[in-house]
This record gives C-alpha cells, structure tokens and sequence, in this order.
C-alpha cells in the first residue's frame, strides 16, 4: 500500500500547530516543518514579541481545537489600558463595559510549546530544523534543507499550507510562479523591548492592565507576565528626534528615559541595560493577492497577511483563519475550492484589520490622553448601553465580537465614527447627550447588529 502523502505545514510558530492540531483531529496525515531548532523553554521562540496580547478572536479557534483548558494557565487578564501621561496622574480606560470584555497577556514561548505538544499527541510528525526553500515547480513536493547537515531534500506532499510568517518562502514561490502579488509597505517606526523587573517577586505596576506611555509621536507599553515581570516594547521613529538613531551615547539614553519616562525611574538602569542588549525589530504591512496555488499550496496568517502589531491582533487573526480554513475542510469540496473560499472570505477582512492596526498606532501614541478621545470614548459607550441591538464600539468590535468579520467592523465604526462626531458637536447646553438625535441617525445609518455576519470566522 501507498503511504498516504501528508499535508505539511510550514512554519511552527504560532497558526502552525494550531492548524496542524485541527487537521490531525479531523485524521489527515500532518507534517509540521520549522527551521527552528526545537524550543528549549529557555530562549524565546523565535526573538521577537515575548508576550503578545490575546482576545476573544483568537481564543474561539483555541476552543475549537480542545486546547483552550491548557492555555488558561499562561493567561494574565488585562482589564483596560493604564495610560501614564508625562506630566498628570495616571488613569484606567477600561477596554468595555462588561466583566468578560477583558484581553490575556500570553508569552510567545509558552504559547508556542502547549500548542506543539498538543498537535503532537493528536498525531502530528514534527520536524525542527527543517527549513522550506520553496515549491518544487512541477511536482507536489517541497523543496527543504537540513538545517544542521546543510543537506537539500525533496518532502512529498499531499498539499501545503504555509504559516512560515511575514518573510513566508513559500509566498516567494507563489510570486515566482505568477499566483501571487506582494505590496510590502515599512512603517517608519522600529521596536525594542525591554524588561522590567519584578519587585520583591510582585509585579512592580498593577498586574491587570496593558501600559501606555503615549509620548505623541512615540510611545512605550507594557504587558505583564505571570513570574511578575513586564515586558516592555518601545516603538520609535528610526530618524529624526528622538529616535533610535538618536539614541547611541549613554548620556544620551539616560536624558531620554530620565526626561520621558520619570516614573520608571527605579527600573531605569534595567531598561537602559536591556535596550542595549535588545535587537531593534522592523514593522510593516504587508499586502498579499493570489494567496493560493491551483490547490498545491496556501498562505495564511503573517504569510497571507502581515499587519503592524497595534491593535494586538495580528495573533488573533492568524488563529481565527485556522478556524475558518478548517471549517471550509469541514464543508468538502477539492484544495483548489476551498483555497479559493478561503482568500474569498479572508482577504477583505485582512485588509480590514491592516488598515484598523495602523490607525491604532495613532490612537495609542497620541490620541489616548486627549479630553476629545475620553469624551468620544464615553460617548460610544453610553450608546451601547442604550441601543444594544444596533451600536458596539469599534475597539469591542475588534477584540470581543468575533461573530463580526473585521471587514464589518471597520464597515460599521467608519459610520458610527460619523454619528459620535454629530453628536458630540451638537451636544445640549450641559453636555448632555441629545438621544433622541442619536436614535434617528442609528436607525437611519447603521444596520441592526445580525446574529451572524457570514464573512465573519467561523469557529
Ligand atoms: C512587536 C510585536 C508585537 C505583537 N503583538 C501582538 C499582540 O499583542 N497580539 C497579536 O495578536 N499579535 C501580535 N503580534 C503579531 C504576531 O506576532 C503575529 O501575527 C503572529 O506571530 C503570526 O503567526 P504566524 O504563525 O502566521 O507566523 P509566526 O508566528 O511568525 O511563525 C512563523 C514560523 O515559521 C517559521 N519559518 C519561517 N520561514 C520558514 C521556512 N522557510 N521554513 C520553515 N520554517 C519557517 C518561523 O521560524 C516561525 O516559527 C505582534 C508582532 C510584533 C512584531
């Protein structure tokens, strides 16, 4: 008898063994293939992001898998955002207005080895150090490379879904081969993170909040760890001043983290010992068309879609596109179909959220300590209180209502935005709000909220 071919995946990162989990339980053949050497616990996967932010959309496809029970643990929950202007106390925004509209801070590592070992008890075959050079144009095989011996190999396979990131090899192939368009657009902002240190084993900021220090044109945030520590990421412009550029001498990063971050003072010799050692990492958008090839191969998450990490959603898309590509698997039909579906119903949400990301950076760096952003901000939610039915915030759109695409999110805040600003211009003599108005142009403008948008993830 034939060994049945496998699917592989590329890329164990994050969308890798989630989608090879899921494809194991339905009983497909799995191969999952990674460069990286196996993880060591020690090290963080891959240097990037140590801890990320996860929300609703991204912990369905973790139900759907049956793993959500082992990632509980690693969570912390964050409650709102604690924003430290420079020169007033701090203060709490909370994310909604209801108990369960929370986000997890989850570390990358962590996340990484519960999801490997759980597609490794469903079956899967993992095989670290392995590294994808691309399609074999003619046959259904991948060309691969031993990452220790340097020797090349063919891998047979059945088909290839490829979640090998935002520099995706496979993606190279599909551009090769004419499948697929690429629009790479850098921001001019760089990252680094940092550490803080735990104090007398707590953590040394309120533990259930995501961070801000909004500088205008950069800004530092926080997300905490379980062990009490926080890791930091700074995001500054790469010229100009102040930038990282700018940021060489000792003097001249002391001045800095003295002059704009006077409350982390304690900590200062940490976070200048960890910006130095830290790499300074690159961010950007990037914009795929053609996101399959003739049923032989598939992107998805950062491969499909690379988006900016402001609106901590790039994770929590990558998940909810495992769960929709294995609900389109559910339904049946050939690779080349379900590929096409599966571009059909993902790329304008994909573009939807790239475009949301953007904009969240200039919310997050500036917009967040402006009296006109708390007053719009309260106002959207008092009309979600009132009319329920028919208004969510933009931002609860995004991160707790998964049964709307983030096409449809971004459809429905642009009018919303609209309504808030009317009604905030004309408000009464008081301040008050003019609900009679607000009801008119909710019924006018905005659709009643349906139960489920069909373009939105599925899982
Ligand atoms: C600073 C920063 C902060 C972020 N914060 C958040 C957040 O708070 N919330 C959120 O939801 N998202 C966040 N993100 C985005 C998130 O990290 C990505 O969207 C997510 O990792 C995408 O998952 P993926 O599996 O598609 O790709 P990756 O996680 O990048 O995994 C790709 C894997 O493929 C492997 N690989 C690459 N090339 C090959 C090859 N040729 N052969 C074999 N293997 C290969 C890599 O080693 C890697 O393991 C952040 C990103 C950054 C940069």
């Amino acid at each position: 008898m034939p060994r049945e071919r496998p699917i592989v995946i590329v890329g164990a990162g994050l969308a890798g063994p989630l989608l090879a989990l899921l494809l194991a339980r339905r009983g497909m053949p799995v191969t999952l293939l990674e460069r990286r050497a196996a993880p060591d616990g020690k090290h963080s996967a891959d240097g990037r992001s140590i801890n990320l932010a996860l929300s609703a959309r991204g912990i369905r496809p973790l139900e759907r898998a049956g793993v959500f029970d082992d990632v509980k643990p690693l969570l912390m929950p964050m409650r709102g955002r604690r924003v430290h202007p420079l020169s007033a106390a701090s203060m709490l925004h909370s994310y909604g207005q209801r108990p369960e509209e929370i986000n997890f801070a989850v570390g990358r590592t962590a996340l990484n080895r519960v999801l490997l070992a759980a597609a490794e008890r469903a079956g899967v075959i993992l095989r670290f150090e392995q590294r994808c050079l691309g399609l074999e144009p003619d046959s259904p095989a991948l060309h691969c490379m031993d990452e220790r011996s340097g020797r090349h190999f063919l891998l047979d396979c059945e088909t290839v879904l490829a979640a090998d990131g935002a520099g995706s090899a496979v993606r190279a192939s599909l551009v090769a081969a004419g499948a697929s368009r690429v629009r790479v657009t850098p921001l001019d902002h760089d990252y680094k993170e940092l550490n803080l240190p735990a104090l007398g084993g707590a953590h040394a900021l309120e533990p259930d909040a995501l961070h801000i220090w909004p500088r205008g044109g950069f800004m530092l945030i926080a997300l905490p760890n379980p062990d009490g520590t926080f890791t930091l990421t700074l995001f500054l412009p790469r010229t100009g001043a102040p930038s990282f550029a700018a940021l060489t001498g000792a003097q001249a990063l002391e001045t800095f983290f003295a002059t704009q971050f006077p409350d982390l003072e304690p900590y200062r010799a940490e976070l200048i010992h960890s910006f130095r050692h830290h790499r300074q990492g690159r961010l950007g958008t990037v914009r795929v068309r053609g996101w399959h090839l003739r049923g032989r191969a598939l992107l998805l998450g950062d491969a499909a879609h690379t988006i900016v990490p402001f609106h901590g959603q790039g994770m929590n898309a990558a998940f909810e596109d495992c769960a929709v590509l294995d609900t389109l698997i559910e339904r049946g039909g050939s690779w080349p179909d379900i590929y096409a579906a599966f571009e059909r119903l993902r790329r304008p949400s994909a573009a939807a959220i790239a475009h949301m990301a953007l904009e969240n950076y200039e919310e997050m760096r500036a917009g967040v300590q402006s009296a006109d952003f708390q007053r719009r901000r309260d106002l959207a939610f008092a009309l979600e209180r009132r009319f329920p039915e028919r208004f969510i915030p933009r931002y609860s759109m995004v991160m707790f209502h998964p049964e709307l695409s983030y096409r449809e999110a971004r459809r429905r805040g642009a009018i919303q935005a609209a309504i808030i600003g009317r009604l905030d211009r004309e408000r009464g003599a008081g301040g008050g709000i003019d609900f009679d108005l607000a009801e008119r142009l909710l019924q006018a403008r905005l659709p009643a909220l349906i139960e489920r948008d069909p373009d939105a993830g599925t899982g």
